[in-house]
């Protein structure tokens, strides 16, 4: 009989160690055979820890279990489909499985992540086998045609940096992948590496011989310790069955990979900051040009992408480019695993192809509010993001679609407030944490993100009649522009995103009758 329990860190942060055990305990005690295999998380996370058992007809899941419900659940035969409060039937067809289109997370909660036989069996790479019949140019070519665009948050056409790094003329080329995840609710990158490792592998393997890469780096954030694990031994496993080293998979193409772990640096996540940790120093952002496609790590021309966008190339390379770019709206081809968190009653890892609107995911998905309350902003593309109001709720999840109003889609994370949310504290949390993170290279953000706390203080202190208030409102709306157009990376340009959506769409949070954009 075979049990799957998730080792997946959210998980774990919710008893799945201690079930795991307790589910071993029970059945040795029982006198029952079991082969219990840590998986990853199905992405269900208000069902964590998820309990599935494979059976003829698939496998059926009980969740959430708790230490306590084990005893029962073996009581009640559970491993032969026993009847318990606790089931919910076969996992692929609860709903908020059933509806999504898992294309980058179809092996997520099924395969043992560490088990390259499970991967293999799981068109495991099938993708590289596909890369190794082709050429170099036309393995960019597909990822040129199939539309993928860099998953981090710049949406920047992933074919279009590997063809700028694979013509290059260099005796030294790099792969690096940034999974420095740091925007608040997101955790996809996690979730890959600790769930689905191979195919973050894969996904690099295919860019370096793309390329004409032959070493590569993955940059993960302290905070990941498991990931970091993880990752260290699939790269192991993978290198031990010739996937990775001086001849991969036969072929005459090499790809070494290292992990580098990070220090804890928001700003280590721009891609040029975080070259400079890699390379061993402080991480501050590098002016651009040149950029790192043509003068990256160590000098040498070097693709950068986030974890998603690789691990959406193995599937690219095994179906083919018109596959992906049959998903997804206009130019926003394939899928992108969101991140649904915060004050919402079913968070949880969502991957949808690009059309999905924040309505569908906020109600049929989300369920509305953990608290009950109505709904009343909802940031989406992490720290930096926009708050959406309502009036947005239906547009469609497209990159295009979402600049046209303001807003980004970033990494696919999305916070919800409910209505007793204080947006003037928000923005205020956006210069702060700006002035927490800030490299301090330039000075619209280093200096604009302190006084931009300073201002919106202010402005929530002064007096609805007074001269200050309007007066505030404009140095504030000033100060972002400034930080917008004057900062030499995101982080500082971004950063007014939050402030003036909260400004323009919540201005009574900041004691203003209406927002004045003058
Ligand atoms: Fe550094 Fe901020 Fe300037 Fe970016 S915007 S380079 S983080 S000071």
């Amino acid at each position: 009989i075979r049990i799957y329990v998730p080792a997946d860190s959210a998980a774990i942060a919710l008893g799945a160690d201690e079930v795991a055990e307790a589910i071993l305990t029970q059945a040795q005690q029982r006198g029952i055979e079991i082969d219990l295999i840590r998986s990853g998380s199905r992405g269900m996370f208000w069902l964590e820890p998820l309990v599935e058992i494979r059976t003829d007809g698939g496998r059926t899941a009980y969740g959430p279990v708790q230490v306590e419900d084990v005893n029962a659940l073996f009581d009640n035969d559970f491993l032969h489909g026993g009847a318990h409060a606790l089931s919910l039937g076969l996992t692929e067809a609860i709903p908020y499985l059933q509806k999504q289109e898992r294309v980058c997370f179809a092996r997520m909660g099924v395969i043992d992540p560490l088990s390259l036989s499970d991967y293999e069996a799981h068109q495991g790479f099938a993708g590289l086998r596909r890369c190794l019949s082709m050429s170099p140019s036309e393995v960019v070519q597909e990822v040129l045609d199939s539309g993928l665009r860099g998953r981090g948050g710049a949406a920047f056409p992933t074919g279009i940096k590997w063809k700028t790094v694979a013509t290059a003329s260099a005796p030294q080329k790099y792969i690096v992948c940034n999974a420095d995840e740091g925007d608040s609710g997101t955790y996809s990158d996690r979730m890959t590496m600790e769930g689905d490792p191979y195919m973050l592998i894969e996904g690099m393997t295919i860019a370096a011989i793309a390329a004409g890469a032959t070493q590569g780096y993955i940059y993960i954030r302290s905070e990941y310790p498991r990931a970091i694990e993880v990752m260290l031994a699939a790269i192991a496993n993978a290198s031990a069955a010739g996937y990775l080293g001086d001849r991969i998979a036969g072929s005459s193409y090499a790809f070494h990979l290292q992990v580098r772990k990070a220090a804890g640096s928001y700003v280590c996540g721009e891609e040029t900051a975080m070259l400079e940790s890699i390379e061993g120093k402080r991480g501050v952002v590098r002016a651009k040009p040149p950029i790192p496609a043509i003068q990256g790590l160590f000098g040498a021309p070097t693709v950068i992408n986030n974890v998603i966008s690789f691990a959406s190339v193995p599937r690219i390379l095994e179906r083919g480019a018109a596959y992906y770019k049959n998903l997804g709206l206009g130019r926003s081809t394939g899928t992108l695993p969101i991140q649904l968190t915060g004050n919402i009653r079913y968070g949880g890892l969502i991957e949808k192809a690009f059309g999905v609107t924040l309505r569908e995911l906020l109600f049929d998905f989300g369920g509305g509010s953990a608290s009950g309350r109505p709904i009343k902003a909802v940031q989406v593309g992490g720290p930096l993001g926009t708050y959406v109001p309502e009036q947005y709720w239906d547009l469609p999840f497209d990159y295009e679609a979402y600049a046209a109003v303001g807003a980004t889609l970033g990494h696919g994370g999305i916070v919800v407030h409910d209505d007793t949310a204080d947006l003037s504290k928000l923005a205020r949390y956006a210069m702060e944490f700006c002035a927490i993170e800030s490299c301090g290279k330039c000075t619209p953000c280093r200096i604009g993100s302190t006084r931009g706390v300073e201002v919106i203080e202010r402005l929530v202190q002064a007096d609805a009649d007074s001269a200050l208030k309007p007066a505030q409102e404009k140095l504030l709306r000033d100060l972002c522009h400034t930080m917008q157009y004057g900062s030499l990376c995101a982080l500082g340009g971004m950063t007014p995103n939050p402030v003036i959506s909260a400004l323009n769409y919540y201005p009574q949070d900041f004691g203003l009758a209406a927002a004045n954009p003058a």
